[in-house]
């Protein structure tokens, strides 16, 4: 089922990432917390290519708005036409889906968040989701893993997470500040190292981003910290090229 949604605004939230509100009218749109939808552009767009998939990084208590982010990848005739889209344009929104969200029923309660750069998205909407919770049965322990502090995507937001306490945040910038000699690799092995010390051995790890990043983490784990394959939950930003 499709539905109609209204661009509310669109804002940068990062250098090169673009995070944008729309409104969904009809109320039989729903989603769980971490969920993904395919956006199209109407049929009389003059795109060839008019849709692409985004995980929802509003929270659904949130609705009748939701929001997307994403980068603007250069060469991107889709991301292109989302910049210039002025509030007040249509765009189609297919009924959310996938099972990359919370726990439900019994079950560790320390989730920890691995976030390859835009990936932050489907956390983003699972935070936000519990913050509206009266009591929110898990801890989250989030990992970010940027270039730069100006390419974090939503760096205030999570500032603002850590002085409420709603998550341990472990940022991790493979660029900036990078000593001589010193690797990427260190520096997210070292991230990692943090987080599961603090998220302890019986946690969750949900990983998020582009297929390289998410690959990554996900072999790191399994071959370093020796994290059994049952603990770990992937969503891959299919998509996104190696570039
Ligand atoms: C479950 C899921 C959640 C996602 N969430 C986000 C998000 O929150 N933020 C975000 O920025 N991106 C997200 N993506 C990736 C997004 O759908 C785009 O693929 C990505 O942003 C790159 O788009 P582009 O226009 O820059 O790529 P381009 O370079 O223009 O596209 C490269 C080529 O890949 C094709 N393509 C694009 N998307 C897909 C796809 N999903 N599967 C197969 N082929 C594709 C295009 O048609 C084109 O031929 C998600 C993808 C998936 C599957």
């Amino acid at each position: 089922m499709e539905f109609s949604a209204r661009l509310l605004r669109t804002v940068p939230v990062a250098a090169g990432t673009l995070w944008a509100e729309f409104e969904i009218s009809d109320s039989a749109f729903t989603f769980e917390a971490g969920q993904a939808s395919l956006f199209s552009f109407p049929p009389d767009h003059p795109l060839d290519d008019r849709s692409r998939t985004f995980s929802l990084c509003s929270a659904p208590e949130e609705l009748p708005t939701v929001s997307i982010a994403t980068r603007l990848t250069p060469g991107s005739p889709f991301k292109k036409a989302l910049k210039g889209a002025r509030p007040g344009q249509t765009f189609l929104i297919e009924e959310a889906s996938g099972d990359f969200i919370l726990p439900r029923g019994e079950g560790p309660k320390n989730l920890v968040f691995l976030a390859g750069g835009i990936g932050i998205t489907p956390f983003r909407s699972m935070v936000r989701s519990l913050k509206k919770r009266k009591e929110s049965p898990f801890r989250i322990f989030l990992m970010t893993v940027n270039r730069t502090v100006d390419e974090t995507p939503f760096l205030s937001e999570c500032q603002e997470w850590v002085r409420e306490e709603v998550v341990a945040w472990v940022p991790v910038l493979t660029k900036e500040g990078l000593p001589v000699g010193g690797s990427r690799q260190e520096r997210i092995n070292e991230g990692l190292s943090r987080i599961l010390e603090m998220a302890g051995e019986d946690s969750l790890l949900y990983l998020s981003g582009p297929p390289a990043m998410v690959d990554a983490f996900h072999q790191t784990l399994l071959g370093q910290f020796l994290v059994e394959e049952s603990r770990i939950r992937s969503e891959m930003f299919y998509g996104y090229l190696s570039r």
